[in-house]
């Protein structure tokens, strides 16, 4: 075949995956180039000793008939033929703080019930709070399906209001506002700095309905993947690129690490944007602009305990559980998942634990070859598996014992795996204090270069597929596009 595409797309996470299936499916010839072996980025899982388990994509939302993702998932032909199990209705996230345990329940009332058992002078607030989380979700024409007409949507107020500043302005209770801010870690927050916007996102997109995937997120690859050859793309795995070729006036399509050139019309880059900018040597991309996107601090990374447990001990627990130590939610944590391999199972095999770690932890073994870091990098990550699992003992008496293995991960391993810069969880850090220098656009000043993935627009299964169809509608017809999506 030859090697002239309407479109290559660099990186096949789910934003490059997205884009691959959209433009193919509109007959545009796309490749999608993937440097590491298996396509799917953090939507991939490995196995150990017969156990799977998922990397970066343990739970979504919306996902009842009719709800936001649900009809993305109908349109990118997944909806019918993934399994899903619902989490607990009543408690699909725990939040562990000060020795209480919170559950958010779905819906607005089950929210604000459940909640408000703990604070009952506080009913109001929580009521209050959790239908402005749907408000400013709803915000967003390509979330809610309205005014799809204008998808292009910056929601700039609730960018320059701070998540903790927002829950303080509701209530005085501390206790409260610390519970309120319990799913931080799903967006890497930082009290005075992540913007309201994002904590209302995922807030309404979990609190609608929220479900594990039944055996694994990498089905999602297999059948964007198949779909995407069916339409006529290639996915071209084990192909790092290392440059984006320019003329005078655009991009002409990227090299590869074995120096094949792939001729492309437009040029979609799903890899962290600072590590693009090294591989563009052009006028066209100016100075301050690779300036900014280099000077964006990322979110934090963390440090996985992937557990395999003894057959039929430890009961399944349907819910996630998010612990915090510290008399503040933004001080620490660690987080905690069971996977699901079949519908109504009653006992776990495979489980995550996480606790956040910045770059600076591990990067003095950032150079030393991966897989063999040395014997001190090694005896980092016992010391610190040791402390976790001590720590998740005394939450869950009774678990150590029924390990039978388990395996690390360390910022390290996601920026050898995903490319994501000092191994970040969500990439860029958004700061509501900066909103216009912390935000990337999809577009670029090259008039056929776009950016996908979780820079922009935001992270998160459902922040990286609208991103998708921004960045697809820079290339085909959005009119056209959202009215597939909102038809399919
Ligand atoms: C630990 C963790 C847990 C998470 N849990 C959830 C969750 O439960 N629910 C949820 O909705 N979201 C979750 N997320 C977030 C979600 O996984 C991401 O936002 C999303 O998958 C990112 O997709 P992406 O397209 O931006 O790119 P990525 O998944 O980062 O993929 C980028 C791809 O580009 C490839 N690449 C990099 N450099 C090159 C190159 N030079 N040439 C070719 N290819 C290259 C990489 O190998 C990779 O495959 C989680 C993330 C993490 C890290």
């Amino acid at each position: 075949m030859s090697n002239k595409y309407h479109v290559v797309i660099i990186g096949s996470g789910l934003g490059g995956l997205v884009c691959g299936y959209i433009l193919s499916k509109n007959g545009l010839r796309v490749a999608v180039v993937e440097k590491n072996s298996l396509p799917g980025g953090c939507l991939q899982t490995f196995v150990r000793k017969g156990v799977k388990f998922e990397t970066g994509m343990h739970y979504i939302g919306s996902m009842d008939e009719g709800q936001p993702l649900q009809r993305y998932f109908k349109y990118l032909a997944l909806a019918d033929k993934i399994k899903l199990s619902r989490l607990e209705k009543t408690g699909y996230d725990v939040v562990s703080y000060m020795g209480d345990r919170y559950a958010y329940a779905n819906g607005q009332d089950g929210f604000t019930e459940t909640l408000s058992r703990h604070f009952p002078g506080e009913k109001s607030s929580i009521q209050m709070y959790i239908h402005r989380m749907e408000a400013i979700a709803e915000r967003s024409p390509l979330y809610s399906f309205r005014n799809m007409e204008a998808p292009y949507w910056l929601d700039t107020t609730n960018m320059q209001i701070g998540v903790a500043e927002y829950i303080r302005s509701l209530t005085g209770d501390e206790r409260l506002q610390n519970v309120l801010a319990g799913i931080m870690p799903l967006y890497g927050g930082i009290a005075e700095k992540t913007p309201l916007y994002y904590h209302a996102l995922i807030t309404d997109f979990y609190n609608k309905s929220a479900f594990r995937f039944v055996g694994g997120s990498d089905i999602v690859v297999q059948l964007l993947c198949d779909s995407i050859r069916r339409f006529g793309g290639e996915i071209m795995t084990g192909m790092p690129v290392t440059k984006v070729e320019f003329n005078n006036s655009g991009a002409t399509g990227v090299t590869l690490l074995n120096k094949e050139f792939l001729q492309a019309e437009h040029v979609i880059s799903d890899i962290h944007p600072a590590i693009l900018m090294d591989m563009m040597d052009t006028p066209l991309i100016r100075k301050a602009y690779k300036q900014r996107i280099r000077s964006i601090k990322q979110t934090l990374s963390n440090f996985t305990i992937y557990i395999k447990f003894k057959k039929n001990t430890v009961p399944y627990l349907n819910y996630n559980f998010y612990h915090y130590p510290k008399n503040s939610v933004w001080d620490g944590h660690f987080f905690y998942m069971h996977m699901c391999d079949e519908p109504d199972q009653k006992t776990v095999r495979s489980a995550v634990l996480f606790e956040s770690m910045a770059w600076d932890e591990v990067a003095r073994w950032k150079d030393m070859p991966r897989g063999n870091r040395g014997a001190e990098y090694e005896d980092f990550k016992a010391r610190k598996s040791q402390q976790m699992l001590l720590n998740l003992e005394k939450q869950f008496p009774g678990t150590i014992r029924h390990i039978e293995d388990y395996w690390t991960s360390t910022p390290l391993t996601y920026s050898d795996y995903t490319g994501t810069l000092e191994g970040s969880m969500y990439g860029i850090l958004r700061d509501k204090n900066a909103h216009t220098q912390t935000f990337i656009s999809h577009r670029t000043k090259v008039p056929n270069l776009y950016l996908a993935g979780q820079n922009i627009n935001a992270h998160g299964i459902m922040g990286v597929i609208i991103g998708s169809v921004l960045t697809c509608g820079e290339i085909i017809d959005i009119n056209n596009l959202t009215k597939q999506i909102k038809n399919a």
